[in-house]
């Protein structure tokens, strides 16, 4: 299998702007055809809530937009979104949403029992924020088995240009640290072209994914939220434009392949919501392997604006 040990820190750099694209799209395919094979993997996403206590300040369901209109999933709608993921031959049910306060841990415990004893063959992944480690223990022991939180940026500094001072960068990383502890499956990753980011940052967080080496990494473009503080930036350094951003965006995923050979990673929503015309065979041949597609309610995928214009993945 192709790795990319032998990479240096310039050679990435290099990568990153662009030099050599073809080469290393290349070597990515490769680097997955020989590794775990190119047949795409199907996840059914539901989201069961954009109530969140954060205000991470790219996100259009950060607490402090009191424009978005609020909804929650109860358990009966989110087993009907299990049954229409069943039927369509997803293994897995991707339950991800906002740090609801009202979502108990008893709540949740109930949830991913009740799911997971109604089909005992399905996958069970989360994506629910930061928790105690005693949290994800008891959702992990009600049958959860894989977790996806992004690390959305290795580099300290520049967390509290993306987070409140509220937030914790080192709790983001202990978190991460406990999952994988825990046994479960363990997804990190970050923003392409997000604010201030620059090569050097996306340099540091390749080399953090190279050495944690998750089971799962998302990438994909920053895209801008109304009602945020960020709803005009634009990276005019890494993301000029919306073609850079995916463009940027598809180089990091082949750069992620090659250091992290063993992980799945989705082309994710944002991709296919910024690059209108990408297809999810270009993005395989960059080293994608992992597609989500929303099985959530109609109301529901309208209301979870986390950025503007949001595909629901078909
Ligand atoms: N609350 C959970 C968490 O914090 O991990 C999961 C939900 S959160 C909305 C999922 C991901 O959406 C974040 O990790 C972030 O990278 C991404 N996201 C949020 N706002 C975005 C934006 N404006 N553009 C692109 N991705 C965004």
């Amino acid at each position: 299998m192709t790795t990319a040990g032998m990479f240096t820190d310039s050679e990435i750099l290099e990568y990153l702007q662009g030099s050599n694209e073809k080469e290393l799209f290349d070597k990515a395919y490769r680097c997955l055809a020989e590794g775990l094979g190119t047949t795409v993997l199907y996840r059914g996403l539901i989201e069961i809530s954009n109530y969140c206590r954060n205000n991470c300040l790219y996100c259009g369901i950060r607490a402090g937009n009191t424009s978005a209109s609020r909804y929650r999933l109860d358990k009966k709608e989110i087993l009907g979104c299990c049954k229409r993921a069943v039927e369509s031959g997803y293994g897995t049910f991707v339950l991800q949403g906002g740090e609801d306060n009202r979502h108990s841990i008893e709540w949740l415990e109930n949830l991913v029992k009740t799911i997971h004893s109604e089909y005992p063959n399905h996958t069970i992944t989360l994506s629910l924020g930061e928790k105690s480690k005693d949290d994800y223990i008891r959702l992990y022991e009600a049958g959860a088995r894989r977790y996806l939180l992004r690390h959305e940026t290795a580099t300290r500094q520049h967390y509290y240009q993306l987070h409140p001072d509220s937030m914790s960068f080192e709790n983001r990383m202990e978190c991460l640290r406990n999952l994988k502890e825990i046994g479960y499956e363990t997804g990190a990753g970050m923003m392409i072209g997000s604010p201030y980011q620059t090569y050097n940052h996306l340099l540091s967080d390749l080399r953090f994914l190279e050495n944690f080496q998750p089971d799962m990494v998302g990438v994909g473009p920053f895209i801008n939220a109304d009602n945020t503080p960020f709803s005009d930036y634009t990276n005019t350094l890494l993301a000029p434009d919306d073609e850079a951003s995916v463009r940027l965006t598809l180089r990091v995923i082949a750069l992620v392949r090659l250091l992290v050979p063993k992980a799945n990673i989705p082309a994710t929503t944002a991709l296919f919501t910024l690059g209108k015309s990408i297809t999810m065979d270009e993005c395989v041949k960059t080293g994608a392997n992992v597609r989500m597609f929303n099985v959530s309610p109609e109301n529901a995928k309208e209301k979870y604006n986390i950025y503007n214009g949001k595909s629901d993945g078909k």
